[in-house]
């Protein structure tokens, strides 16, 4: 449906109608006993003449309201539609959907037949649309729309609760097999790259679940809800869903009390890095350090990075925490020893930042470290949210000799063709793979393919979260020479006797290895 326009007939044009057609009538009427009775004008009964004349002003002004009604009518007709439907898409605003989920809850009550609320949100949909630039985000959403639309059975209600969040209800009845089935299609399809006008734009969501009557029938309470399940699935990874339980109220007391504190720790400098081996097992060498951050609050001490780094990326507080982490990474290689470089995560929003090349250069510069020495640790999710740029960024990350490790390989995208495109320099094979290496032959399939295709790239190669002995021999026995893991080392500070410690890890790992 089309946004609507603005009305037609404005108050004051409404008024002057009125007025001039009442004030045009009362004219028209003396003229008309004039021209009609002519000098018997005169005669007549002045009663008679005002009688006439206010017959003929009541018609006018009859006339004037029916055309002012008309006027209310279109209004409200106007105001309905700015306040029940999205000007961007067409869809359900926020408040109508309130009202469609109380119709529901209604519906629900006295059928007993379940309707579900699925909210989806596009993860971190601002940040895309400052990188994108507003009208290829209004763009992105438009084209989402319409394949979620597509993508729904017929009486699916849809509405656009949020810049980049779409809720849905929607009957058991309408919905085709299981719940779980259905929805990972959904996401599926909806996960697929959208073709925007300059470039193919890829997103990942998140999506919650509530079922009604069973979670409730409140509507402000069930949209409460659904987005608490949402942000459980939003903290387990990328195109998850979660169905609503009843104690993610505290989860998300937790989250509010994290985004709430994230600015202050960073000020008080609770922030940390602590770094973690990475060994070359035929030479039994260590030959770089993983630079991983530790948040120690004052009152609940150590907070993990799975915990605030999502909130930090949609908070937009990665930006400085990633920009302390580089510089601290970047002075710390310092305490290192030269021949080994130090391995940076950096995060999707902080890879599609406008100005991340300029800040590693920056960074660079300020602390003196040799290109050489930097590794930048990239997830397959921040290079496919927008790979042309991605590629661009890539190239001029190689052209400063920076090499760029695809951090969790295996668990972003299946479509590998983006690899030929993008500058890398190694793939780092995710831990799920190495911890199953021992018990799951496909695991051992998945690791020996990587290993394959990282030599037909002619790029490195490493696993991580290597904890055992037989994963370490199952993984040399694939091809992987270059391990990190708990087995050599735990992440350690770097402090007075810290750089020791992890350089102990190094003479301890060498007398054992020969
Ligand atoms: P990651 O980059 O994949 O880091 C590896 C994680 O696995 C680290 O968890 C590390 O402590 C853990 N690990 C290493 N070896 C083993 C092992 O043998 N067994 C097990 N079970 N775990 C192992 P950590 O430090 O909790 O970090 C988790 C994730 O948080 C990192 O995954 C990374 O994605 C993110 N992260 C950590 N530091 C930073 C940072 O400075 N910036 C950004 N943007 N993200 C960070
Ligand atoms: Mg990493
Ligand atoms: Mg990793």
């Amino acid at each position: 449906m089309s946004a609507a326009g603005n009305p037609t007939r404005t108050p004051v044009f409404r008024l002057l109608t009125i007025a001039s057609s009442g004030i045009g009538s009362f004219i028209l009427g003396l003229w008309g006993l004039k021209f009609g009775f002519g000098d018997g004008l005169a005669a007549m009964q002045t009663g008679t003449m005002i009688a006439i004349i206010a017959a003929l002003c009541a018609l006018a002004s009859a006339g004037a309201a029916l055309s002012f009604f008309a006027g209310v009518d279109e209004s409200a007709d106007y105001v309905f539609k700015e306040t029940h439907f999205d000007k961007l898409t067409g869809l359900l605003a926020r408040p109508a959907m309130v009202g469609r989920i109380a119709d529901a809850a209604s519906a629900t009550m006295k059928t007993g037949e379940p309707v579900f609320l699925i909210d989806i949100d596009i993860d971190r949909f601002k940040q895309i649309n400052d990188a994108i630039g507003y009208s290829q985000g209004d763009e992105l959403i438009g084209v989402f729309t319409s394949r979620l639309k597509d993508s729904l059975p017929e009486g699916a209600v849809i509405g656009r609760i949020g810049a980049g969040e779409f809720a849905v209800l929607i009957t058991d009845r309408e919905i085709e097999g299981s719940l779980e089935s259905a929805v990972e299609k959904l996401i599926d399809q909806m996960m697929e790259p959208y073709q925007l006008s300059s470039h193919l734009q890829s997103v990942s969501l998140s999506v919650g679940i509530v079922a009604m009557p069973k979670d409730g029938v409140d509507p402000v309470l069930i949209l409460r809800r659904s987005n608490l399940a949402l942000q459980n699935a939003r903290a387990s990874g990328v195109g998850n869903w979660s169905v609503f339980h009843s104690d993610m109220g505290q989860v998300a007391d937790y989250r509010q009390w994290i985004e709430s504190e994230l600015h202050t720790a960073f000020d008080r400098g609770d922030f940390d890095l602590h770094y973690q081996p990475q060994l070359d097992l035929s030479s039994g060498r260590i030959v770089g350090y993983e630079a991983l951050i530790r948040w120690r609050h004052p009152e609940r001490g150590m907070i993990a990075p799975m915990e605030f780094i999502p909130i930090a990326e949609e908070t937009g507080m990665i930006g400085p925490i990633g920009e302390w982490v580089l510089r601290k990474a970047c002075s710390d290689a310092r305490h290192l020893p030269e021949d080994c470089f130090v391995a940076v995560n950096i995060s999707p929003v902080q890879f599609m930042t406008k100005d991340f090349v300029g800040i590693v250069r920056d960074t660079m510069a300020s602390t003196g470290i040799k290109p050489s020495r930097l590794e930048l640790e990239v997830t397959e999710t921040a290079m496919m949210q927008d790979r042309d740029r991605a590629a661009t960024i890539l190239r001029q990350l190689a052209e400063m000799g920076i090499s760029v490790a695809v951090d969790d390989f295996g668990t972003g995208y299946s479509n590998l063709s983006y690899l030929i495109d993008f500058s890398f320099g190694k793939l780092k094979i995710d831990r799920s793979f190495v911890s199953r290496i021992d018990t799951d032959s496909s695991s051992g399939a998945v690791v020996s393919t990587i290993v394959g295709l990282s030599r037909a790239l002619g790029v490195s190669i490493i696993a991580e979260g290597v904890e055992t002995e037989t994963q370490a021999t199952l993984l040399r026995a694939a091809g992987c020479e270059v391990v990190q893991g708990f087995l050599y080392g735990r992440p350690a500070p770097l402090e007075l006797g810290g750089a020791l410690a992890v350089h102990g890890i190094r003479e301890r790992r060498v007398a054992n290895l020969h």
